[in-house]
This record gives structure tokens, sequence and C-alpha cells, in this order.
């Protein structure tokens, strides 16, 4: 089959080509150590399980409106409100697949052929293939170490066109999981508000942060910020669902109005009963997520330290999500090959950084348990000195 020119200008997504040869090996009986996974390791809390279970058993099993449910709508519009300082109604938000999903109807809703997004890199890899997609132009702006992986309002400035629609924002971060400061956010505002850009701010990890580390939602930087901001969020992350597909998109009434279109012509409502569930996530007491972060930073920590104890390894300490994302050009190699080589020689399973758009790194996940992360690090050390 001839397929559309749309698909062949977009690559696969290598966490799952490296996530793939992993288990493969692993089904032959090899002892592979994997920090490629981008998701908690954590059981979605019972609360939250129990609640869908009841909407079964209620009968929440059929079609619902394409923008959601109205109660778990009005419940993430008082999220926003109270955790954010984001004055949304129920109206103002759509219930997605995921966040994925949320970004991707914005895409399509949005961007036009011609179209530019600036995208800092290292990026989520699917933020310059959703823009393919849509028949935007992807602007990628590479950010360094020394900035700590953070876009400076000048190269956002510089980054503008005449053609620029829209600005992509993802703190905490996948990979590298930096967070952006309240006073560098209000940067970033002021020239978003300047250049009239909007703004699309990803954050599925706000909740997963460390060390005192704020989150300032761009939106609530100033009323004129706020005009041209669009939130995208989910409960995967931080309430351990990433199975559920459940995430959300709000924004300005138009955008939520034109993407419930679309999402009523594509995949209607998100699975009736699993939206029960993500409004027992947000209702009910927020516990589990500060267990689960307490692991994670215990973890953050053990991984961060083994990591920089081995000599040409370069890595910032992260502040949020679950990644870490050292710097391995000192050893000459490519991301593709230090990972294969990983894999073949120690079972250890990383994801090249040239899917984040940083081929000078690499990313491991340390939503997995403390043993294997110590394991694991002992034979990344082993490989790192076998290479010198
Ligand atoms: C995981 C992730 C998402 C969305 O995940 P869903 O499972 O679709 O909710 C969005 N952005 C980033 C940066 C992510 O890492």
């Amino acid at each position: 089959m001839k397929l559309a020119a749309r698909v062949q200008q977009v690559t696969p997504s290598m966490t799952l080509a490296i996530d793939t040869k992993a288990k493969a090996m692993k089904r032959e009986g090899i002892d592979v150590i994997s920090f490629s996974v981008g998701e908690p390791d954590f059981d979605t809390p019972t609360h939250i399980r129990v609640a869908a279970e009841t909407a079964l058993e209620q009968g929440k099993t059929r079609y619902g409106a394409a923008a959601g449910e109205p109660r778990l709508r009005e419940v993430i519009a008082q999220k926003l409100q109270q955790d954010n300082g984001l004055c949304y109604g129920a109206e103002n938000i759509l219930v997605t697949n995921g966040g994925k999903h949320s970004l991707f109807n914005l895409m399509l809703a949005a961007i036009e052929p011609g179209d530019e997004v600036i995208i800092p890199a290292p990026y989520w890899v699917s933020y310059p293939e959703m823009v393919k997609l849509a028949g935007g132009t992807p602007v990628i702006v590479p950010t360094t170490l020394e900035s700590g992986y953070k876009i400076s309002p000048e190269q956002l400035r510089q980054a503008v066109t005449p053609r620029t629609k829209l600005f992509v924002l993802n703190s905490p971060s996948n990979p590298t999981g930096m967070v952006y400061t309240p006073a560098e956010i209000r940067a970033l505002a002021t020239v978003i508000v300047e250049l009239d850009l909007w703004v699309v701010s990803d954050e599925i990890y706000e909740k997963l942060r460390y060390g005192g580390a704020e989150h300032l939602s761009i939106g609530a930087a100033s009323p004129e910020a706020y005009d041209r901001t669009i939130i995208s969020s989910g409960f995967a992350k931080s309430y351990a669902m990433t199975g559920w597909r459940v995430g959300f998109l709000a924004g300005p009434l138009d955008l939520i109005k034109a993407t419930t279109t679309i999402q009523g012509h594509s995949t209607s409502n998100v699975c009736t009963f699993a939206q029960y569930g993500a409004i027992a996530a947000y209702e009910q007491p927020q516990d589990c997520v500060q267990e689960m972060l307490t692991a994670f930073a215990e973890r953050r920590q053990v991984i961060l330290e083994a990591i920089n104890a081995i000599p040409g390894l370069v890595c910032p300490q992260p502040e949020g999500a679950f990644y870490v994302f050292p710097d391995i050009s000192q050893l000459g190699m490519g991301s593709i090959d230090f990972c294969d080589k990983l894999l073949d020689t120690q079972q250890v399973a990383a994801v090249p950084g040239i899917a984040f758009g940083a081929d000078r790194c690499v990313r491991f996940s340390y939503a997995t348990d403390l043993e294997s992360i110590r394991r694991g690090m002992d034979r990344l050390a082993l490989f790192v000195k076998s290479l010198g």
C-alpha cells in the first residue's frame, strides 16, 4: 500500500523499541535490569481502583459525553483552581485518553501547514512527531547542560518567526527531570505575552518534585499569560494510572469546543468507568501521591550518587519526574551505540538521548525498585570502566 506522506515523516517511538528488545531478552531468561520504561512501578492506589469497580457495578458502561463525565470536568477545574491558581470552569476542560491524546488533539485543532511550533530540546519524544502529523514544522531549540537544560527567554525570543504558532513547555521535564523556577516561568511568560504567542504547558509531572522545587503554571504568571496558555496533563504519572488512559486539556472555550469535535469524530468519550477512578484520584486525600513521592525521592538519591561516582558521566541533579539524564559525551560514542552495548554486555536497558534530541545523553528511569537500581548501577560502572 502506498501510505500517506504524513506517516512517512514520523519516526516510531524509540523508547518502545529498546523496551521491546529488553523484554525479549527477559523472556529468554536473561537477567535484564531495565531503566527504560517511563511509568511508575506501583499499582494504582486501592481507593482509585475501588471507585472504578463501583462505577462498573453501577452500570457506568455506556457511551458518555465526548468531552468527559461532567463531574470529572468539574473536579479537574477545581484542582486547577486550588493547586495552580488557574480560573477554569468545567466547560474549559476536555477529558482525553491520556496526556498524549490531549496534546495530539491540540495539535490537530491548532496547527496548519506552515505553522511553526517551538520545542526546546531535550524534549519528550512525541512532541515533534505530533506537530508533523498535524502538518506543522517543529522548530527545535537546543539547550545545554550548563543552562540546566532550560530554554532562556532570549533563546525563545530568537526562535520566534512570523509563522510561530505555539511554544511547548514541559516542567518538570521528561527526559531531564529539570523544573523551571517560578522566576524563570515568569520570564518566559513575558516573552510569550510580548510576542503574542500561544504556550502549551505539559504539566503531567507536576506533583513529582523533590527538595522543595516549586511549580508555577505559566498560565498563573499573569492574566495576559493566562489568555495565551493551554494546559495538558493527566493522571498517569502521579497516580500510577498509565494504563487507564485518562488525561485532560484545559484552555479557552473555542479550543475546547474544537478539540471536543475532533474527539467526537475519533475516539469519543474516554472509557466511562476509568473516569470515575480519575474523579476519586483528585477528590480523595493525596496520601498515595506522597507515599510514591517518598519512594521516588530515595531512589533518586541512590541513582544520582551512583552515576556521579562514575568517571566520565556528568549528571545534573533532577528536581522532578523520575528520570536522570547523564551526559556521556566524554566517553566518545553516540547514545545509540552506548545503549546497545550496555544492553548487550551488561544487560542494562536505558534509552538513547537521541530519541529526545540529545545524542550526548542517555535516559535512566528510576521508577523501579532500589535493589534493581543498585545492581544496575554496579553494572553501569563496570561497563563504563570497560570502555576506558
Ligand atoms: C507520559 C507523558 C505524557 C502523557 O502520558 P499519558 O500516559 O498519555 O497520560 C505526556 N507528556 C510527557 C512529558 C510524558 O512523559
